[in-house]
Parts: structure tokens; sequence; C-alpha cells
């Protein structure tokens, strides 16, 4: 098969796998934002998935996120990743949604840049959710502390959240995190703050995204089953 076969065929299964769990939560599947995660992948595939419809990317490294950015034509991109604050001056007049905030510091950084262009950048608050000592992300007991900051950031939104679930055997096993993640996404925008304004819960991979619509999902991020294994 070609590339475009094996993408379009990727893509006609997740699509039905969207409307599954849709159906069965009782969801719309126009809800979920689906954005494919381009890291390692070429510049010819990315505009092959862009033809099917999907036009915001995700990239976890400042690099090839700007290696790529000029390269393709009407996308969006997300950061996903572990960004370090050195990198964020060179990212923050590209990037649509930084996804993966994790520290006060970073918040800060982005803040400071973001004012400096005199543009607004929406972020997600990266959670980690089943507190795994291997994974980025900030506690749930932190959040009060990251939202009362949030209120002197003025060049930042807080547009939602986002996890990496632990990855399990038995992935209804991750339906307890992804629950979780929900009921704080819910909280949190119960509170109705300044530059607050959820509206993405972004949670569910390739391995787990059925489940993470199920539970709540609105965004999901997937590269494996769109473009197949990477090679690193
Ligand atoms: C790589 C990556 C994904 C996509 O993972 P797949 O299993 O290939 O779908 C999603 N989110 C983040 C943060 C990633 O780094």
């Amino acid at each position: 098969m070609t590339d475009r076969e094996i993408i379009k065929k990727n893509l006609e299964e997740i699509n039905n796998n969207i409307e599954k769990a849709c159906l069965k939560a009782g969801r719309k599947s126009s809800d979920i934002q689906i954005i494919g995660v381009t890291k390692t992948i070429d510049i010819e595939r990315i505009n092959i998935l862009k033809d099917f419809g999907i036009k915001t990317f995700g990239e976890n490294k400042a690099q090839e996120l700007l290696e790529k950015y000029d390269s393709i034509q009407d996308a969006s991109w997300h950061f996903i990743g572990n960004l370090q604050t050195n990198k964020v001056k060179y990212i923050i007049d590209k990037v649509e949604l930084i996804q993966s905030v994790n520290s006060l510091k970073l918040l800060n950084e982005i803040n400071k840049r973001a004012f400096n262009i005199n543009k607004n950048i929406p972020i997600l608050l990266e959670i980690n959710i089943a507190n795994e000592p291997s994974k980025n992300g900030i506690k749930e007991e932190e959040i009060p502390f990251f939202l009362e900051n949030m209120q002197s950031f003025k060049n930042i939104t807080l547009n939602g959240l986002m996890c990496i679930a632990p990855f399990v055997e038995n992935i209804e096993q991750n339906a307890q995190y992804f629950r979780k993640m929900r009921k704080l996404f819910v909280d949190i925008k119960a509170k109705n703050k300044d530059n607050i304004n959820m509206r993405y819960l972004s949670m569910g991979m390739t391995n787990d995204y059925s489940i993470a619509i199920e539970e709540g999902a609105n965004m999901i991020r997937i590269g494996t089953g769109i473009f197949g294994k990477r090679n690193y």
C-alpha cells in the first residue's frame, strides 16, 4: 500500500472507533478533535494527512516543530512535549496551543515571551494524573497553586487540561484516570476565573483514545494510529 492508502485506511478506522465511543457515551463525534501527532514523521506524510482534513499537528520537540513549520502551509501546531524554558522564545509565535505546561517556571517564561510579542497564548496544564515518578506533569494537589498564579499571567489563557495515561496492559484500567481528569476539568471550569476558559480536555492516544472519549475527552492526540509505528 502507498502512504496515502495507509493513512486513509487508518483514519477510517479511527473515525469508526470515535463514532462507536461517542455512541456509547451519548456524545457527538463532531465534538472530538483529532490532533495528528507528527513527531518523526516526514513532511510528505504530514501533507497527506492534511489532505484528509486534519490540519492540527502535535510536536514534542521545538527544533522539529521549527523545521516543519515553514514547509507546511495552512496548518496549526500544538506543542505537546516537555518544553524547556530556553526554547519558548523560538516557538511562541508559531503555536496555537501549548498543551504540556508542567511548571511555574515555564508558565512564567511563556507569559513573558507572549507579552513581548503582544499576544495571548492558550495553554493546557499537563497533569500527572496517576502520580507516576517517570512522568512530567503537575500533581493534582498542586492545581490550586497554579490556578492562583494564573491570575497574574495576563498573556496566558488556561484552556484546559492534558494528560498522558499510564502504559497498561488492559486499557480499561485507565478509565479511572480519565474520569479523574474530567472531574478536575469540570471543577476548574466551575470556578469561572480570569484568564481561565476551560475548553479542551486533551487525553487519549493511539492505545486508549476510545476509553478517553467515553470518559469525556474532546481532544485526542494520535500518531501511531495514523502513520503506523514510528522509526526512531
Ligand atoms: C507521541 C505522543 C502522542 C501520540 O502517541 P501515539 O501512541 O503514537 O498515538 C500523544 N501525546 C504525546 C504527548 C506524545 O508525545
